[in-house]
């Protein structure tokens, strides 16, 4: 999609930080990191959001949440723990239309979002 930031990041056209990727699924530190480590979780193809993710087949969505559990274990957050969330939508604020899976721990979550 010409005008998004997550693609242009997945495509090297603007400066992101890479975490890990593989073939479907790339993992960037979130800019703006609320809390000591904040990483998002992005498909490669754009889709807006989960909402967009209907027609995905089954076995897609277990390879986004084993990325995202790689992506855990990678960051040293998997066994202390972790929180995974998307934000759909206006009422959920979301504010990058491309979907993204936070993937946010390093610290008691409770002082954090
Ligand atoms: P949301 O759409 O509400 O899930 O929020 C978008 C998230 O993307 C926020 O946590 C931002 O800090 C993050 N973000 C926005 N632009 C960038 C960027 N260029 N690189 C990394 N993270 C970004």
């Amino acid at each position: 999609m010409d005008d998004c930031i997550f693609c242009k990041i997945i495509e090297g056209e603007i400066p992101g930080e890479i975490f890990l990727e593989e073939e479907n699924f790339v993992a960037i530190w979130d800019i703006n990191p609320k809390a000591p480590q904040h990483l998002l979780v992005i498909p490669r193809g754009h889709v807006s959001s989960l909402e967009d993710t209907a027609d995905w087949p089954p076995e897609r969505i277990s390879e986004m949440f084993r990325f995202v559990r790689e992506v855990a274990e990678k960051a040293g957050i998997r066994e202390s723990g972790y929180r995974v969330l998307t934000n759909v939508g206006k009422d959920a604020g979301q504010v990058v239309f491309h979907l993204h899976i936070h993937v946010i721990g390093g610290a008691g979550l409770g002082d954090f979002a």
